[in-house]
């Protein structure tokens, strides 16, 4: 009796195992679908199923070698880092050839749905993996879509990225002019790099003449990688190499794939030599960005060399605007400074937050106000917050009011400068763990009992004076940690 029962509680852990384990892989899987799109990872690998975990070591199952050495090559690393992101405690991928994994079952145990489901391999997997591999090459199109909404006319123009437009602009107009070709765009994520080359695209093919190929360099090294495994790489160069533009998006991928390097850099000057134009970005300089063979390093920057800069606070504001007023939702200019401090890494989280916002108003029918944001925002706006100090707050109030920093300290007692200056200690206070007498050193040595009534009489100016409040709370939530 005892050792069926523990024969039963065994059988019963490994699934609630693999339950967990399910749980993640289908979770990442979902990952790997949006980072690879839909066709690689039906090609390749969605035929992966989950084996045994040995230690820190899980074992992912392939039906054939042929697709268990193509996943380990491109996409080895890649699994183990979303599995470590997924369970810490897995820190390596093993990848083998072999059927998904049964549930152990104890001696005896009848034979059940875990144990019977899996087919056995079809034979041939090989060779039809080739010919599900060419016709999913053939069925899409050699370059990804343009996406509609990457236009010039969507595109907010700001001191950080009017070079790269200008010269987006100059080569949508009059592609392949001497000086422009390749053109090379380069920043940071999320700082506008394919919406400029989605814009290049969209202009030069509206008038149907021109035909313009864009794909990520990612992308660029799957299609040669299939064009290889399908053995129609001829194919494969003919149709690159019969566009009029070539655009290829975050090239710094291809650092350290060599094969594919050494296949763009052919295209490349087979394009240039042929009078076409080519359009690439990177998160680099073409001087930066190492590992990269020199001789293409050296054609890239052939051209005309574009950077897209940091945003600015102005450019922030205005893409807000702009995007706000597309929604149609009104958005108060509060709630838009308010992000536009709060959120200043890259356009796009800009971008996201705002449309969230958006999405609740309409969802909620609420109108969008700056207590509303910070709800909704809640998480966002957590991972952009930090420690305030004294300093931050003397510096962020000065700078509201438009006062010198060291009236913050000064014995200055006129009004203009003086309300500025309760409200900073007010947000000390509130915002510090700093004793009252701390607080009062920090502002040219007031007594306590300054710092005191500047705390009250703040308060009740904001009862008063609902425009003070409004002021007071959005350098608080600007402030905030
Ligand atoms: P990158 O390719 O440089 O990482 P993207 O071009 O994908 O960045 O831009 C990220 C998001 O931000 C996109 O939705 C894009 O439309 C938007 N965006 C970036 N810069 C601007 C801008 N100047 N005006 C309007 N939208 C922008
Ligand atoms: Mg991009």
């Amino acid at each position: 009796m005892t050792g069926e029962l523990s024969g039963y509680d065994a059988v019963a852990e490994a699934r609630s195992v693999r339950n967990v384990l399910d749980i993640h892989w289908s979770r990442i899987c979902s990952r790997l679908q949006t980072e690879v799109g839909e066709v690689e990872y039906r090609t390749w690998l969605k035929q992966i199923s989950i084996g045994p975990v040995d230690g820190d070591e899980i074992t992912l199952n392939l039906p054939t070698r042929f697709l268990r050495d193509w996943v380990r090559t491109q996409y080895g690393d890649r699994l183990s880092a979303l599995w470590n992101a997924e369970l810490p405690s897995i820190r390596r991928v093993e990848l083998q050839v072999g059927r998904p994994e049964p549930v152990a079952e104890p001696e005896g145990a009848a034979d059940d749905e875990v144990g019977s489901a899996d087919a056995a391999p079809a034979a041939g997997a090989v060779d039809e993996r080739v010919a599900e591999a060419r016709s999913e090459l053939n069925r899409h199109d050699l370059a990804a879509p343009l996406d509609p909404r990457f236009t010039f006319d969507t595109f907010v123009v700001g001191k950080p990225n009017e070079f790269a437009y200008a010269c987006a602009r100059r080569v949508a107009e009059r592609p392949s002019s001497p000086g422009f070709n390749p053109l090379f765009l380069y920043g940071g994520v999320g700082l506008g790099k394919t919406h400029l080359m989605h814009a290049i695209g969209s202009e030069l093919t509206r008038g149907g003449k021109v035909s313009v190929a864009y794909m990520s360099a990612e992308k660029f090294m799957y299609r040669f990688i299939a064009a290889i495994r399908s053995q129609s790489t001829m194919e494969f160069k003919e149709q690159l190499r019969s566009v009029d533009v070539l655009m290829i998006d975050d090239l710094q991928f291809l650092i350290g794939k060599d094969n594919t390097q050494e296949e763009f850099f052919h295209t490349f000057n087979a394009l240039v030599d042929a009078g076409r134009q080519i359009v690439v970005s990177a998160d680099k300089s073409p001087s930066d960005l190492s590992g990269l063979e020199d001789r293409l390093r050296t054609r890239l920057g052939c051209g005309m060399v574009a950077d897209i800069h940091a945003t600015t606070f102005e450019l922030r504001i205005s893409i807000l605007e702009s995007k706000a007023a597309a929604s149609g939702v009104p958005v108060p200019a509060k709630v838009l400074e308010f992000l536009a401090h709060k959120i200043t890494s890259n356009v796009r989280e800009l971008e996201g937050a705002l449309n969230r916002l958006i999405a609740h108003a309409n969802l909620f029918g609420r109108p969008v106000t700056l207590e509303a944001t910070q709800d909704v925002l809640h998480d966002i706006l957590k991972a952009h917050d930090r420690r305030v100090t004294i300093e931050e707050i003397q510096r962020k109030v000065a700078e509201h009011w438009n006062i010198r920093l060291t009236d913050m300290s000064s014995a200055r007692r006129a009004r203009a400068v003086a309300r500025p200056r309760q409200v900073a200690m007010y947000l000390a206070k509130q915002l510090t763990s700093r004793s009252l007498p701390e607080i009062g050193r920090k502002f040219g040595n007031r007594d306590h009992t300054t710092v005191m009534h500047a705390v009250a009489r703040v308060t009740e100016l904001m009862e008063r004076d609902s425009a003070f409040a409004e002021d007071v709370e959005l350098l608080r939530r600007m402030l905030e940690s």
